[in-house]
């Protein structure tokens, strides 16, 4: 039976929160790992998965759903794959072998042994246990040498109500966790998720936060495809499968985007565009009980993003507007677009609403005054604002 054991980071300086903190985890790591046949245990501060032994509906790709779940856990600064052993020095040291030569049968040449003994009638003290097991190991696996400053692997040992013994940091059967605050205790946001490379790392922000998500997608078919709000769809399942599930609300924008067209100035198009829609998801917000507004903004990265801009688009709106991005430079967002997985759906080459109608010289610094104006000589109504609502 493989057990996995999870290390909490961040959530440890949490105080008088952690238990909830904890709580919250726990939840999401069950959800993540429903249909494993795997079950959580906590004792102590730590969180262990047992998998299903065999026999006990265990099914043969269960490990690598597992494994699976644990790297999409938001909340968790490491888990890796351990064994698990009886209190006794042979026994411990026994693991700290196999474990070696496993590693060295992966190509690994350089290990230290750390160990840590928190159940202090265990014979051997830390210093103990790593001078013994590490003469083990260089007894019975050649292969290994000790580099106490810079080892390629360090193999792990802890005393506690049982003893563990574990390879750590990042490779097969480990990984250093996604970090971060479970998602679940820190509120609730709309992201305005539109079919580009942004949005959808805005959105793995505020989740790696705690947030909850649910995401809006404007569309105005028949001008833009089926594939392009597919690949919306997609996107928020990709989202989904680290936020514990985001709930896609999609918005026909067909007739906005044509008022625009025949009232505005064609440089205004796309602020105004970005005001209805803010508009919009704040309504939409409300009636989901999200407290804020996400979008993936970026400083100067485009014209509608310039501070003067960004101060129209967002001036419709009272709850608050988080742009996580604001900041970042678009090879950092996409380096993050990549590690969570989004990247290549975003990139698929179908037009989203926006590209449609935007105009071929855009106001650059555009005036509130004008811009609250020219939105009101729209008269655009709540109906038309929020058109046929589904909920996906
Ligand atoms: P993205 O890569 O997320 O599309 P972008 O750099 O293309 O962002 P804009 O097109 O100016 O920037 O959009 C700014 C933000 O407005 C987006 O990040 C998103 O939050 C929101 N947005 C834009 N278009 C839509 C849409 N069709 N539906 C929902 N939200 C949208
Ligand atoms: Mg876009």
């Amino acid at each position: 039976m493989d057990t996995y054991l999870l290390k909490l980071g961040e959530l440890t300086l949490k105080g008088g929160n952690r238990r909830s903190f904890e709580r919250t985890l726990r939840r999401n790591l069950e959800a993540l790992i429903r249909g494993t046949g795997a079950r959580v245990e906590t004792t102590a501060g730590r969180f262990y998965v047992h998998a299903a032994g065999d026999g006990e509906g265990r099914d043969a790709g269960a490990g690598k759903r597992i494994e699976d779940a644990l790297d999409h856990l938001i909340g968790i600064a490491g888990w890796a794959k351990t064994r698990v052993c009886e209190k006794a020095v042979g026994a411990v040291i026994r693991a700290c072998v196999e474990e070696a030569q496993a590693l060295a049968a992966g190509g690994v040449e350089t290990f230290k042994i750390e160990a840590r003994r928190t159940d202090k009638r265990f014979p051997l003290d830390s210093y103990g246990i790593a001078r013994e097991a590490g003469e083990a190991v260089l007894r019975e696996v050649p292969a290994l040498k000790v580099d106490v400053r810079s080892p390629q692997r360090i193999i792990a040992v802890e005393i506690r109500e049982k003893a563990y013994v574990y390879t750590e940091g990042h490779g097969p059967g480990r990984s250093s966790g996604r970090r971060g605050l479970p998602v679940g205790c820190a509120g609730r946001g709309m992201l305005l998720l539109s079919g580009g490379i942004d949005s959808p790392v805005a959105g793995y922000m505020m989740a790696s936060r705690g947030m909850r998500l649910e995401a809006v997608y404007f569309h105005a078919y028949p001008y833009t495809s089926e594939e392009a709000r597919l690949k919306v769809v997609r996107l928020a399942e990709i989202l989904g499968s680290y936020a514990l599930g985001v709930r896609l609300h999609t918005v026909n924008f067909t007739e906005v985007q044509l008022r625009i067209k025949e009232k505005a100035p064609p440089e205004w198009h796309t602020i105004l565009l970005r005001m209805a829609m803010m508009e919009a998801a704040e309504t939409l917000a409300r009636r989901r009980r999200c407290q804020c507004l996400i979008t993936g903004e970026s400083l100067s990265q485009v014209a509608s993003q310039t501070i003067e801009n960004i101060a129209c688009t967002g001036s419709r709106v009272s709850l608050p507007i988080l742009r996580p991005l604001i900041g970042m430079d678009k090879d950092a967002i996409i380096r993050s677009a990549e590690a969570i997985g989004t990247y290549e759906t975003s990139i698929l080459p179908y037009p989203d609403c926006c590209v449609l109608f935007s105009p071929p010289h855009p106001i650059l610094r555009g005036d509130r005054e004008e811009a609250r104006r020219l939105y009101e000589s729209l008269s655009l109504t709540p109906e038309e604002l929020n058109m046929t609502l589904e909920a996906g």
